[in-house]
């Protein structure tokens, strides 16, 4: 067993079963190197592409 966790983006449910999760993306973090970002097989269908990652890095370029 190990402390890895792998939450479902779609419904914040962890994903137990390792054939289950697909990897999606990945999320940048302040304080550190972020982490991937995982959902359920049935669930990928209903992420939006990279809409986490998306809405992070539209802050970055600002408005001058
Ligand atoms: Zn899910």
């Amino acid at each position: 067993m190990t402390a890895l966790v792998r939450v479902c983006r779609a419904c914040d449910e962890p994903v137990e079963d390792p054939d289950d999760a697909v990897y999606v993306g990945h999320t940048m973090a302040n304080s550190g190197p972020g982490w991937p970002i995982w959902a359920h097989r049935a669930h990928v269908g209903l992420l939006r592409p990279g809409a986490g990652a998306v809405r992070v890095l539209a802050r970055v370029p600002g408005r001058l």
